[in-house]
């Protein structure tokens, strides 16, 4: 079996959060399946910086060899890609956005040809690749080489479309009838993302309960309709992490721990604490967080619940970096609050490691999360998450019950300030109990969530997906 993962991120090439982690983890573990897996991305100025060499094909496409089941292509346009940011600048999104990616999507399908790689499943990622299944059975239909090719689109986050002005819709070299509700169009826009969900043959999105929400109004993003219609080709699959993230080997972290010297962690608190100049103190809980800075991590939460969370003896640390305002609103609190706040307003992997290594507690108050990473690394360091009952995060965390010691972390089921602040205080005073926190923090190093099992439910997908019609 041979299938094109196409995504506008994968690591180590080119990362902004959990899509660029998945679709460079996921094809390794694919792989190891028996599953040939081509990658395709565009080559943007980031590539480089990853230090794998890339030999160039021809003017369009450049190549990287990971091993010898995974090889990753690079769609070649210095002036579509040759930029500092993937999507945008401090200016907003980059305005020619529908061509960087209606171009990547048609040359992508332009390479395998050229190159001959006889895929038999396309899986693409976000609405970046979304207009492939729509080329493929339109402008691609007749074409024999593309026949055969099936198309899985997978739904990282429902939020984020790809919409653009009705008047760009010539620039995508469609027929013009794609441009109606039954098509491409949402609400007088054009619509990357409901194209692919409509033309793929596949849907995925990842987690089992994110597959439900986005088919009611909350969680749908005016899509929930499109989504509903396909509901019989939708399936929620968990992502992984990949070994990388094992505190028993973690190079980044100050000292490496496990089960047996689970006692090592505070070490990696106390660098912490220094690190980000808090006072020196074990016995003060340490909140985490690292997270893209957008509305949807919950961010207004958080800042309301300060005052309140201010008031009792933790100490918490942010690693984030996106939107402006939240940039500012950070600053200002690390400003108020310099013996109990310190923030880092950066994107910065070997921060992010010490953080889920040193902290006793992640703080994940998201509005949605589709699958959501940061919880399933915080349990893989024994870091307990404080998280919204919604998405990815309410399938791997349930919340702790002292009496028969179930559950790993920490949950609220409303979406305020009271909830949120009740759910920390709580945590605080299982944190205050030594054995009954020491309990649940080495039940966390127990947890399973390599991408062992999701690989396999991809494999069955595929093979389904091939055996339809
Ligand atoms: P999302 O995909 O919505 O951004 P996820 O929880 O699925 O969120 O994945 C986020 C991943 O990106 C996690 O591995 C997290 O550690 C990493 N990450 C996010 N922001 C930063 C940052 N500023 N520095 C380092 N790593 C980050």
């Amino acid at each position: 079996m041979r299938v094109l993962f196409c995504s506008s991120e994968v690591a180590p090439f080119a990362q902004t959060g959990g899509l660029g982690q998945v679709c460079g983890e996921l094809p390794l573990a694919l792989a190891q399946k028996g599953i040939f897996v081509d990658v395709i991305l565009p080559r943007y100025k980031c590539v480089n910086a990853a230090k794998i060499p890339i030999k160039k094909l021809n003017k369009d496409v450049s190549i990287a060899k990971i091993n010898d089941k995974v090889q990753v292509y690079f769609v070649e346009n210095d002036e579509l890609y040759n930029r500092d940011g993937l999507y945008g600048d401090k200016r907003g999104d980059y305005p020619d956005n529908l061509e960087r990616f209606s171009y990547y999507s048609r040359k992508t399908l332009e390479i395998i040809k050229q190159l001959n790689i006889q895929a038999n499943i396309i899986h693409c990622h976000d609405w970046h690749a979304a207009l492939i299944p729509v080329y493929l059975k339109s402008v691609y239909k007749k074409d024999p080489f593309y026949r055969q090719i099936k198309s899985i689109l997978t739904i990282h986050n429902l939020a984020y479309q790809g919409l653009f002005e009705r008047m760009e819709f010539v620039k995508l070299g469609l027929p013009r009838t794609l441009f109606s509700v039954d098509g491409l169009e949402f609400y007088s826009y054009i619509n990357f993302l409901k194209g692919g969900i409509i033309f793929s043959d596949y849907l995925t999105t990842v987690s089992k309960r994110y597959a439900k929400e986005i088919q009611t109004p909350e969680f749908g993003c005016g899509l929930e309709g499109v989504v509903a219609k396909r509901n019989q080709q939708l399936t929620g699959i968990l992502n992984g992490l990949d070994s990388s993230w094992n505190p028993q080997t973690d190079s980044f972290i100050t000292k490496n721990f496990s089960s047996t010297n689970i006692e090592d962690k505070s070490v990696n608190k106390k660098k912490l604490q220094k690190d980000f100049k808090l006072p020196i103190a074990s016995d003060v809980p340490l909140f985490g967080f690292v997270g893209r800075l957008s509305v949807q991590k919950g961010l207004d939460l958080l800042n309301k619940s300060m005052k309140e969370i201010t008031k009792l003896n933790v100490q918490v640390i942010i690693l984030g970096t996106g939107e402006e305002k939240y940039h500012r609103m950070f600053e200002v609190l690390a400003k108020k609050y310099p013996q109990k706040i310190a923030v880092c307003l950066k994107y910065d992997e070997t921060l992010a490691h010490r953080i889920y290594a040193g902290s006793d507690f992640f703080l994940m108050p998201s509005i949605y999360e589709p699958c959501g990473l940061s919880q399933m690394i915080s349990l893989k360091y024994a870091t307990i998450p404080i998280v919204f009952k919604t998405g990815g995060l309410a399938d791997t965390i349930v919340n702790f019950n002292p009496k028969d010691i179930s559950g790993n972390g920490f949950v609220f089921e409303k979406y305020d300030v009271l909830s949120f602040v009740r759910c920390v205080k709580s945590a605080l005073e299982i944190y205050e109990n030594k054995d009954l926190f020491g309990c649940l923090v080495r039940k966390t190093l127990t947890y399973d969530f390599s991408w062992d099992k999701s690989a396999e439910e991809y494999q069955k997908l595929y093979t389904q997906c091939l055996s339809s019609d």
